[in-house]
């Protein structure tokens, strides 16, 4: 190669590289621009991935994050003080006796359990009656109940389910007329007394399930006219559904109606507008706060709940139905028994609630240690 053909050539080569570095940088200057073009025509609203790239972060996406305060046990307390019976249909809970209450209990407070909900099983012949007298007796296992887990664990919220059907030989959630019907006024009476004792006994909160008219009002003036209204807490099952998802409580509390149904009392699945009455009423009658039952099924009552009771806190119970179909569906394969938990219970908060009754509660409180 003579001399002055190498000069050409590598003043070409360097101008080839000049050629290619301008292409670059007017690449990368397009590139800029493109981007910034993206931004500032608004396009940036498509990019959500960086909000949730990181655990905690996803943790924040919720509105309200399940807290071991939010959940509620639910416990069923035989007469028979030995009780530890196995509730098939429901599993890993049983019917507790009272002595079995402490030791059950006490790992469990331990962990942070913060409330639980009690319902009597009266089991001995002769128990129940017309009226459901053995409710409110006060050597009945509900009312020593309360006072044992007052006395045994001080921080522990109790709240006393109020109803007449584990009690009454009909099985039904009132005192009935001659043609099987429910008589309102002696019911809501009666249920208000029962509601009483409970709060007498030291409940720190009633709930009334048994989801006939005027029983709020009934029990708030009572709680008045005691003078302790000032401390106990009024919670309204005010949109409870009728529905085939209680059948494993039923079997847990020995409360299956003897005939009939309680189609006419607890409200059809779908009555929307007849729930949001309920609430409206309950509302206007006392209640400090409002309970959706079942929950995952009615989702949208929850959140109607939250809408009508915008200053007050939502109740939902996951009921004993809910449950057992996770657990069937857990072991069938379907998926994981901890993963669906936390979805299905999510749902309830994302829907509205702040409070769920919950037969999880126990494996909560050790997943939301881990
Ligand atoms: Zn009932």
């Amino acid at each position: 190669m003579s001399f002055s053909s190498l000069v050409s050539d590598i003043t070409y080569r360097d101008s080839e590289r000049e050629e290619q570095r301008s292409q670059l940088s007017r690449a990368r200057s397009y590139a800029s621009t493109a981007a910034t073009s993206v931004s500032i025509t608004g396009d940036i609203s498509s990019q959500l991935h960086g909000g949730y790239s990181h655990p905690l972060a996803r943790a924040w996406q919720a509105e309200r994050q399940l807290t071991k305060s939010m959940l509620i046990y639910p416990l069923f307390i035989s007469d028979n003080p030995d009780d530890e019976t196995i509730i098939p249909s429901l599993p890993g809970q049983k019917r507790w006796g009272l002595n079995k209450l402490v030791s059950l209990l006490t790992p469990l407070v331990a962990k942070g359990l913060r409330s639980v909900i009690l319902f009597g099983v009266p089991t001995a012949p002769n128990a129940k009656d017309a009226l459901g007298t053995a409710a409110d007796d006060p050597k009945g296992p509900v009312t020593l109940a309360i006072r044992l887990l007052r006395k045994r664990f001080p921080s522990l919220y109790i709240v006393a389910d109020v109803c007449l059907c584990e009690y009454t030989s009909h099985g039904h959630c009132g005192i009935l007329r001659d043609d099987g019907s429910l008589n309102n006024a002696l019911s809501v009476e009666r249920i208000s007394d029962v509601a009483i004792a409970y709060a007498e006994a030291g409940a720190h909160c009633v709930a009334p399930s048994d989801m006939n008219d005027g029983r709020i009002r009934a029990i708030k003036l009572k709680l008045i006219e005691s003078g302790i209204a000032h401390q106990v807490l009024l919670m309204s099952y005010s949109a409870k559904f009728s529905g085939c998802l209680y059948g494993p409580f039923r079997d847990a509390a020995g409360s299956s109606p003897s005939f009939g149904d309680r189609r006419c009392y607890q409200l059809p699945p779908g009555g929307r507008g007849l729930a949001r009455r309920a609430i409206v009423r309950d509302i206007k009658e006392g209640a400090d706060v409002i309970m959706v039952k079942p929950a995952s099924q009615f989702l949208d009552i929850i959140s109607d709940a939250k809408e009508l009771g915008k200053d007050m806190p939502v109740a939902a119970y996951q009921v004993s139905g809910e449950y057992a179909m996770i657990h069937a569906a857990a072991n069938a394969g379907v998926f994981d028994l901890k993963t669906m938990a936390f979805e299905a219970t999510e749902g309830i908060l994302r829907a509205g609630a702040t409070i769920v009754v919950s037969y999880f509660t126990p494996q909560f409180l050790d997943w939301l240690s881990s």
